[in-house]
């Protein structure tokens, strides 16, 4: 069952939500009686908080929302209003404590997209994501790309068992820490720098966690994954480059049953299309991971069939849609809402709920094969029609 929570007073009171005490549930919290502390409950539900933001994210997240609830997914959830109409009516983008607050009181959070013309800084959108991305130090931006139908494809004789990789891309460095700046603005003597920031400690607990991942998934035919690619641009941008190299060789050694390849992002993005069987897993700096992954979207049927999730592992981490907020078309119930709710599977998964997981991706399969689709990957249906139909599905198994 899918309902509404509270685990904190402050928190409680601060998005009027009704306490643990009001309704009479014990929960595991610093006000608690040390019992509670002590025994908690043994199948206690997973929390999720739940951060629709702008645009198609606002239709597509509930649909994700209903699916897990049809499932059966024993999980609580909190809405939260993070978003640019919440910015354009106080200023605030992320609430004070937003970020300590949901790794204190939630064990993951599912988002849809930040984005709106209205707010053409997109400073609400920089501030809440990367702020999350960065604050709660998820590194891991892990983007499984799986042709769930060969028509979605648009590869000439490419079935589903053909692409079936993973992209494993850094989150927290690289030049998306906006680290830079512009020294005479304005002027024909204008500098702009934009620093790309690689740290050892960065880069390394990347590409073991590429490894480990290799050592230890298989993919959807239940074989072993055997391959890791490191991704870079390391005959240009030699400095950081030779960084990624050597601590890419040093983690390598001590995984001898994964066989380590690499590529220039320039000659992976021509191979990804000539032929996506040959990639298992991934690893790559942040702006490469940005880039690579729309193109690998593109073999899966587009932005709206492809799922994401910000890891740290042990940590709240959070899942999201690899589309945008998509203004131009938002609002009107046309947005593929299968993204958003592969993601939640996803998410499911990682909380260890694996059977609503594999449910909702079976449903998802069934709908897609049925042609029970938005329009943009070949269907007739609408945003809701779309998700209500992948629920019913899921119900029913
Ligand atoms: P951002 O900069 O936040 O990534 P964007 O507007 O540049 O956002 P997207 O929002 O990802 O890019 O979408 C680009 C286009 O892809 C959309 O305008 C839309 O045509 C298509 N698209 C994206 N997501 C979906 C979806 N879920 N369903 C249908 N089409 C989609």
């Amino acid at each position: 069952m899918v309902s509404a929570f509270a685990t904190n007073k402050r928190v409680a009171r601060l998005f009027n939500w009704p306490t643990s005490a009001a309704r009479g549930a014990p929960r595991t919290t610093d006000h608690q009686p040390l019992l509670y502390a002590t025994f908690p409950p043994v199948a206690q539900k997973k929390r999720v908080a739940i951060i629709p933001g702008d645009g198609i994210g606002k239709e597509v997240i509930p649909e994700a929302v209903k699916v897990m609830a049809a499932a059966g997914a024993e999980i609580e959830t909190a809405q939260f209003d993070w978003g640019a109409d919440r910015y354009l009516t106080d200023g605030i983008t992320a609430p004070p404590d937003g970020f300590s607050m949901l790794q204190r009181d939630f064990d993951a959070i599912l988002v849809g997209a930040f984005g709106d013309p209205r707010v053409p800084t997109n400073i609400h959108a920089k501030e809440i994501l990367l702020g999350m991305r960065f604050q709660m130090d998820l590194y891991v931006n892990v983007r499984p790309v799986r042709l769930l139908d060969a028509a979605l494809c648009p590869l000439k004789g490419i079935e589903p068992k053909d692409v079936d990789f993973v992209v494993i891309r850094e989150n927290t460095e690289g030049v998306y820490t906006d680290a830079g700046g512009v020294f005479k603005r304005g002027t024909p003597d204008e500098i702009a720098i934009q620093e790309d920031i690689n740290t050892r400690k960065g880069v390394e607990r990347i590409i073991r966690y590429a490894f480990e991942f290799c050592a230890n998934r298989t993919k959807q035919d239940g074989s072993r994954r055997q391959r890791v690619l490191m991704c870079d641009k390391s005959n240009a941008m030699t400095h950081a480059g030779s960084l990624w190299q050597r601590v890419f060789k040093q983690v390598g050694s001590e995984y001898p049953q994964i066989k380590p390849q690499h590529m220039y992002v320039d000659a992976l993005s021509m191979q990804m299309v000539r032929d996506p069987r040959q990639f298992d897993v991934i690893v790559t700096n942040n702006m490469f991971g940005d880039i690579i992954t729309d193109l690998a979207a593109g073999l899966q049927g587009g932005l709206g069939m492809a799922a994401s999730g910000n890891i740290h592992p042990g940590k709240t981490s959070m899942f999201e849609p690899v589309h945008g907020s998509a203004p131009p078309i938002a609002g009107k119930d046309i947005a593929n809402p299968f993204g958003a709710i592969l993601t939640a599977a996803m998410m499911l998964n990682h909380l260890g709920l694996a059977r609503e997981s594999e449910k909702i991706e079976a449903a998802v399969l069934d709908a897609v094969r049925q042609k029970k689709t938005t329009q943009d990957i070949g269907g007739n249906l609408g945003t809701r029609e779309a998700g209500g139909w992948v629920a019913k599905r899921v119900q029913r198994m």
